[in-house]
């Protein structure tokens, strides 16, 4: 059964001098159980410090709807920009995650990202890659699903394993990092448990047969 969040109630008076902004707020904001509460708080705090007609929550630290970068393409160039005010300057690897989407479409312009690692659903897709790849050249580390997450079935190492070499086919291995593909919440805690259990065998077996760490 899927976590749910717990709904906090604030009642804030909110006077900001400096932009003159005046406002009594009542707020109720969701937290995820994967979030603290320390993390909401600050959440909030930052609400107000940006307060401004129209601004809204999202729903949380882990949000499936932000950014909708493969269905709404016309965003594009604002998540691009977004993107560069979170990691300009930090010395970190960033990993962005995109689900299911017109990716055929935009991938070109989602090389702009600044990030070092593309993560893309794509495991149950009829994408072609290899296609995309051809026309323009993949630039990052690719994050690859290798489950699909939609479905009951519990794919079997082998089947998994093929997923990883058809990856293998497209960028070195260096460039590759295994993953489920989208989150498992759909699926029960059992059907999670066994796909992520035949994947870790589907990387074990690949890495043993090819002398990969
Ligand atoms: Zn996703």
């Amino acid at each position: 059964m899927a976590l749910t969040a717990t709904i906090y109630n604030f009642s804030i008076g909110l006077s900001d001098v400096d932009r003159a902004v005046y406002e009594s707020l009542a707020l109720k904001v969701a937290r995820h159980p994967s979030e603290t509460e320390e993390h909401l708080l600050t959440r909030v705090l930052a609400y107000c410090l940006e307060f401004a007609e129209g601004i809204g929550f999202s729903r949380g630290i882990s949000d499936p709807d932000e950014p909708a970068l493969s269905v709404r393409p016309e965003e594009l160039p604002f998540a691009i920009e977004a993107m560069h005010l979170v990691t300009d300057g930090l010395p970190a690897y960033f990993i962005i995650h995109a689900c299911y989407g017109a990716f055929d479409a935009i991938y070109s312009q989602m090389l702009k990202l600044p990030v070092d690692n593309l993560d893309l659903a794509i495991s149950h897709s009829t994408l072609n890659l290899m296609e995309m790849f051809r026309r323009d050249p993949f630039t990052k580390d690719l994050s690859l699903g290798v489950l699909d997450v939609h479905s009951h079935e519990v794919e079997a190492p082998e089947t998994v394993r093929a997923r990883i070499e058809k990856g293998l086919q497209l960028l070195p291995k260096e460039s590759i990092w295994i993953d489920p593909d989208c989150g498992l919440k759909t699926r029960t805690v059992e059907e999670a448990r066994a796909k992520l259990v035949n994947m870790f065998a589907a990387v074990k077996a690949l890495r043993a047969d090819s002398g990969v760490n």
